[in-house]
């Protein structure tokens, strides 16, 4: 469906001579329908989930057996001298893994930058 750029009135197809137009019942305008309408192409984009920036820490997910550090690290929120820690494979296998911290007494979660 279209509609005329002229008077904005709905065009009706007509084919002349083995070839399509478009025309407009109200003021004649014509408009040559191309046959080689370019065929839709759908841009099928996969957003590739960075798994280097994405940190999933799930909650609760760390068992209270975890491996204590004491006066090694600090937490950087409350300070506290205790902290849980564990390694994880965040990137590419022949990456060593990160190591992350878990406060003891707050319970927050960072991870050791190189
Ligand atoms: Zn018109
Ligand atoms: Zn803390």
């Amino acid at each position: 469906m279209k509609f005329c750029p002229k008077c904005g009135a709905l065009m009706r197809p007509k084919r002349v001579g083995g070839k399509s137009y478009l025309e407009c019942p109200k003021c004649g305008y014509t408009e040559e329908v191309s046959q080689d309408q370019p065929a839709y192409k759908i841009a099928n984009k996969i957003k590739h989930t960075n798994k280097e920036k994405s940190l999933i820490v799930e909650e609760g997910s760390e068992p209270e057996t975890l491996p204590k550090l004491k006066d090694v690290v600090y937490c950087p929120k409350c300070g506290y001298n205790e902290v849980y820690y564990w390694t994880m494979q965040t990137r590419a296998a022949d990456e060593p893994p990160t190591r992350f911290y878990k406060c003891v007494k707050c319970g927050y979660v960072w991870r050791e930058y190189e």
